[in-house]
């Protein structure tokens, strides 16, 4: 058995590469753990550009992991929306906690300590401790897993997982571990693709046993679900207002969010939709119709009994919202544009969609 790439020889070209083709992200910028911790737990999941726009704004309002403690949870949730799986943002703030209470504010510097927190696998554990603390902790997530299995030619087999985390150590750089962690991961995302990797581009090309010719491993194939909500708007003096309700604190996904009111997958109502669109959470595709109703009609339709409220146009941002209530409120023109100033704008001056009159 080929006993793989000289580890060398690996990091020179990798590390070489790397400082010719990262990508200038913010978090590559600092070595402050607490930022990097954020950034990675932001990074689990989710596409790069999603988390671009939301992790400035967040470190503006939680600039430190003291001000993260203190926040109220809805808060940290209302920062969170539009980045999905939502108990990251639950557990980070958790940990937040546990870190001003019961470490004086300050972050373990090893992967072993850093485990320990509630929140932290071995991939952010192993990502802080080597790019914020510089210990040679190998970080496997899963461009890290494919460009080793295609490096090795590696098929699936039960002792696989153990030869990835062996390998990963091997070739890690002690001297720069971070760096080279962010290489690698930068390697997997941008050239060694899932589908069609760029071999052509690939400074270890010359070290990898097969050069994209390796089956990559099967998707999922998507579920496809319909639901259906509805939106419903109020005009008062000081501007127009939305009703929401929020998620049973003991729903499966997403508890305690707010959201439209739900009507179930298909509603009864006569009208069509006025907006429809796709929203897709792990691995299901949701097929969502939006209704512009009144009050009268919800409650004929409604299949919740949830608490519902009325908001104004200025406070949704500051709400903790799902990302599809956040998505719709925005292709609605509900969304207080960034410049206006309270008191609660207009919802709309060119809205396009004709509503039920007598909502409220
Ligand atoms: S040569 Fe191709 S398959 Fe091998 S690591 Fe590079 S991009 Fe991936």
């Amino acid at each position: 058995m080929s006993t793989g790439p000289s580890p060398r020889e690996f990091r020179r070209l990798l590390l070489n590469w790397f400082a010719e083709n990262a990508r200038d992200l913010p978090w590559r910028r600092s070595r402050d753990p607490y930022s990097i911790w954020v950034s990675e737990i932001m990074l689990q999941q989710t596409r790069v550009a999603a988390v671009l726009e939301h992790y400035h704004r967040f470190l503006r309002r939680f600039p430190s992991v003291q001000d993260l403690a203190a926040a109220a949870e809805d808060e940290v949730l209302a920062h969170w929306s539009g980045l999905g799986y939502y108990r990251r943002a639950r557990l980070l703030h958790r940990t937040a906690q546990v870190v001003v209470n019961e470490m004086d504010g300050r972050l373990p510097q090893t992967a072993a300590e850093l485990r320990a927190l509630p929140g932290v696998g071995d991939y952010t554990s192993a990502a802080i401790a080597s790019i914020a603390f510089g210990e040679a902790a190998a970080c496997i997530d899963g461009n890290v897993e494919r460009v080793l299995r295609r490096l090795r030619a590696w098929h699936e087999d039960s002792g696989l997982r153990t030869k990835i985390r062996e390998e990963a150590a091997r070739l890690l750089d002690p001297g720069r571990p971070g760096d080279f962690n962010q290489a690698m991961m930068e390697l997997g995302a941008t050239v060694c693709l899932p589908r069609s990797p760029l071999c052509l581009q690939c400074p270890v090309c010359g070290l990898c046993a097969t050069r994209g010719e390796h089956p990559a491993r099967a998707r999922k194939p998507m579920r496809a679900r319909e639901s259906a909500y509805a939106f419903l708007l109020r005009k008062r003096n000081r501007g127009d207002e939305v009703l929401l309700e929020r998620r049973p604190p003991d729903a499966t996904l997403m508890p305690g969010m707010w959201e439209m009111p739900a009507l179930g997958p298909k509603p009864a109502s006569e009208d069509a939709p006025i907006l429809t669109l796709r929203h897709s959470i792990t691995d299901t595709n949701y097929f969502v119709s939006i209704y512009g109703l009144n009050l009268k009609e919800l409650r004929r339709l409604s299949t919740t009994t949830t608490a519902r409220r009325w908001f104004a146009a200025s406070e949704l941002p500051t709400l903790p919202l799902t990302g599809l209530a956040r998505k719709v409120l925005k292709r609605l023109h509900a969304w207080p544009d960034p410049g206006e100033a309270s008191p609660a704008p207009a919802l709309s001056r060119n809205r396009p969609i004709a509503l039920k009159p007598g909502a409220d």
